[in-house]
Formats: C-alpha cells, structure tokens, sequence
C-alpha cells in the first residue's frame, strides 16, 4: 500500500502490544505521526515505531477513565496539532457464563471496549472537522457479528461498537471525515494467547490447544496478523476508502461466512 500520510497524526488507543502496534507500525511506516497509547514500559515500543522517522509520543491514559481520554486528546492538540486518524483498538476479554460472571470484570469491559470510543470519537471529531478530514477506524471484533458462549460482556461491548460506528458513519457521510470498523477473526495475541493457555492448563498440548481453537471458529485454520489489519486501516485512510462509510469490514479467515 503507497498511502502517503505524512503530516498527519494518529492516535492508536492499546498500541503497546498486538494488534495496536500492529497497526501503529503501518501508519507510522505510511508517514504518520504517531501517539501511542497502553500500559506497561512504552520505550520499546516508542523506539520501534520512530525507526520510521516521524514524530512519536505516547500517552498512559486508561482508556476506562473519561477524564483519561480527554487528557489524552488536550495532549494530542498541544503537542501534535490535533487527531487526524483515530484507531480506537485497546480491549480486554473475560470468559465467564453469564450467570458467573464479575459485575466488575462487565463493567470494565463496557467501558473500556465500548464507552472509550464514545469518548475517543466526541473528543477528536469537532478537530477533524474544522481541519476537513479525518479517519475513525473502530477495532470490533467477529464478536460485533455473532456471539460466542462465555463472552457475554466482550460480545454486547464489541456489537455496541458497531452501532456507535454506524451512528457516526451517517452523522459524517456528508464530510470528509469517514468512521468505519473493523472485524477481525482469532489473531495471535497475548489477550488470544491467554484463551490458549487456558486450554493447556486443562491438559490439553499447546499445539492442539492451538489448532483446536482455531477450527472451532475459523475456517482458514490461520491467524490474520496484525501487519494484515494494518494494511487494512491504510486502505481505509486512502482516497480509494473513502466511500466506505459506516461499514463493519471482516476479516476472519472465513470465520462470518458459515
Ligand atoms: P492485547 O492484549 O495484545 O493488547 C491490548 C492493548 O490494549 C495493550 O496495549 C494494552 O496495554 C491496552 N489496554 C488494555 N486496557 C487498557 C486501558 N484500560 N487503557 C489503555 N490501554 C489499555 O490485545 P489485542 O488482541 O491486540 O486486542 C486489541 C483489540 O483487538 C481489542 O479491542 C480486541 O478486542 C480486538 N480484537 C482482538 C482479536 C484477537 O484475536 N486478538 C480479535 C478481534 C478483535
């Protein structure tokens, strides 16, 4: 993909690890600006991402806290000029039977999966509109689709994000700020991986533990990658993306089409 973004900025929400760095690592190597966002020591990270040679910041909001995000954004405005593409990815899971599961463990996943691109999206939409551009691009999940037995809370937070990215698609069609989201299948990262391991401490070997999960779900036997859902953001950020509005974009290894 050969889309220019230099000059812009972008704020990936999560990008200290899987898929968010992912993602940030294809923007910044289109020649974005990036601020990062997550927890855990973001040196590394900073580091790899600037090999691209573009402006990188990082911002420890929790993405669960309003007050969080809204100092984020001032950040983005004092020291980047503002958001011009907005990666709304952070995410957690729990697996629990709805009748057992945590009233906290819900309600930080509603607000962190679901309330956080609320506030993301309201905070950077009145710049992306005075400037006359912007991306918002949503990370759901195949679980904004279908649901899944023990997932009660990720699966209503991750639909939830699918009626908020419609919301905005329609209240922005008329402009050039497009938000969009997408759908990704079983991909390889430590919020997957904990699910495997799972799975291992019951007894079963890593890789059938692996396999297993894979073809419980997704036909193509194989993860999609973060590099994969990267390249996907830059299409959506390119002129060639900019009629898709609204949309939820799977990309799940067949995962929706059984
Ligand atoms: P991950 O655990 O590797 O990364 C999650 C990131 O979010 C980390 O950087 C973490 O620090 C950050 N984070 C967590 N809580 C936060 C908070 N309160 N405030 C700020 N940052 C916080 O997970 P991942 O698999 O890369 O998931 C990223 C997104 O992709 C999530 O929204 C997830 O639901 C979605 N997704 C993942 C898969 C998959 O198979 N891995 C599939 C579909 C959708």
């Amino acid at each position: 993909m050969t889309t220019t973004l230099s000059g812009k900025t972008a704020l990936v929400t999560g990008s200290t690890s899987g898929i968010g760095l992912g993602i940030a690592l294809s923007l910044a190597k289109a020649g974005a600006n990036l601020i990062l966002n997550g927890f855990g020591d973001a040196s590394a990270v900073i580091a790899e991402v600037q090999q691209f040679g573009g402006k990188v910041g990082h911002h420890p909001a929790d993405v669960s806290d309003p007050a969080q995000i809204a100092d984020m954004l001032a950040y983005a405005e004092r020291d980047f000029g503002g958001v011009d593409i907005l990666v709304n990815n952070a995410g957690i899971q729990h697996v629990a039977a709805v009748e057992d599961f945590p009233v906290e463990r819900w309600d930080s996943i509603i607000a962190i999966n679901l309330s956080s691109v609320f506030h993301a999206t309201r905070l950077s939409l009145p710049g992306m509109r005075s400037k006359g551009w912007g991306r918002i691009v949503n990370i759901a999940s195949v679980h904004g689709q279908v649901g899944s037995v023990g997932k009660a809370a990720y699966v209503a937070a991750k639909h939830g994000v699918i009626g908020l990215t419609k919301v905005v698609g329609l209240e922005t069609a008329t402009s050039n700020v497009t938000c969009n989201a997408i759908c990704p299948g079983w991909v390889l990262t430590p919020l997957v991986q904990k699910q495997i391991d799972d799975r291992i401490a019951s007894g079963i070997d890593p890789q059938q533990a692996q396999h297993d999960l894979l073809a419980e779900k997704q036909p193509s036997l194989d993860f999609v990658t973060p590099p994969q859902l990267g390249e996907l953001v830059l299409f959506l950020c390119s002129e060639a993306g900019s009629q898709v509005r609204g949309a939820a974009w799977n990309i799940d290894g067949g995962w929706l089409a059984q």
